[in-house]
């Protein structure tokens, strides 16, 4: 069985500030190792279930060097390999040497969520709300979308409670989630202690994995309109005169293509 998991570092237990996972910032430390043994609570459960090949992708932009690149490499379970520093959404060696379950980690909801604990949607300031062929999607629709397009189902999503509830709307109610907190506001939580949060976490992997026919593959409609809104006018000037893509100023943005790969390549950067 092979196994990827994307992993994000807003949503793990512990964390409430953009200090504890922006690379450089004396907090950022801390965060990076609740993050990996967040992951290696997963590895554990996928292990567990079966897994014969578990590739970590770390899908966090923390920021110059650290981006994509803060797991701490020396904490890691032996068991699994991983990537970084490779542009999100964009691996995808694993998916196509067909993956057999996508699991994921620490993730946080959609921008303009209440309860969502860091909650935002790509960027916090160059973008806004995310629409695949009319349905409005956070980032857990761009990895389940990237996944579904290689016929990948996502099984497990784990995050705060408005991460879990955004992630069952969207996928199901075969998908399974592990809420290691509570937002309160953008920046506050009633957290599950790491050590108690990461045995729910491995757990989760494991009951999500006995069955990988619990969730469809994310799979959108062909052709794909993805619609975006920017954060500020000035914004729109990345996407002016791109193939497939028209601008509805002040901020909006719409891509056109034959598949949603098309349609994501038009408009995220390599
Ligand atoms: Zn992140």
């Amino acid at each position: 069985m092979r196994v990827q998991i994307m992993t994000d570092m807003e949503g793990v237990s512990g964390i409430i500030a953009w200090d504890q996972v922006s690379g450089g910032k004396p907090m950022y430390e801390e965060g990076r190792r609740l993050y990996t043994e967040e992951i290696n609570a997963a590895i554990r459960g996928a292990a567990a279930a079966g897994a014969t090949e578990i590739v970590v992708v770390d899908c966090h932009g923390a920021g110059g060097a650290w981006t994509f690149n803060s797991l701490v490499p020396d904490l890691l379970d032996p068991r699994c390999e991983w990537v970084a520093g490779h542009t999100w959404s964009h691996y995808t060696d694993t998916l196509e040497a067909g993956c057999d379950a996508v699991l994921l980690v620490g993730m946080h909801a959609k921008a303009g969520t209440a309860d969502g604990v860091l909650s935002h949607t790509i960027s916090t300031v160059l973008w806004r709300h995310l629409w695949f062929n009319g349905q409005a999607v956070g980032e857990v629709g761009v990895n389940a979308a990237a996944c579904g397009y290689y016929n990948a189902p996502v099984l497990l999503v784990t995050g705060d409670e408005a991460v879990c509830r955004e992630s069952t709307e969207l996928l199901g109610e075969g998908l399974t989630t592990v809420a290691v907190k509570k937002g309160l506001s953008r920046y506050a939580a009633r957290h599950i202690p790491p050590e108690r949060a990461r045995q729910m976490i491995e757990d989760g992997a494991k009951h999500a994995l006995s069955d990988l026919s619990a969730v469809p593959p994310y799979r959108l409609h062909a052709p794909t309109t993805i619609t975006f809104e920017v954060g500020s006018p000035e914004n729109l000037d990345t996407f002016r005169g791109r193939p497939g893509v028209t601008l509805d100023p002040p901020y909006t943005v719409r891509s056109v293509g034959d598949d949603w790969l098309a349609a994501w390549n038009q408009i995220w950067h390599w």
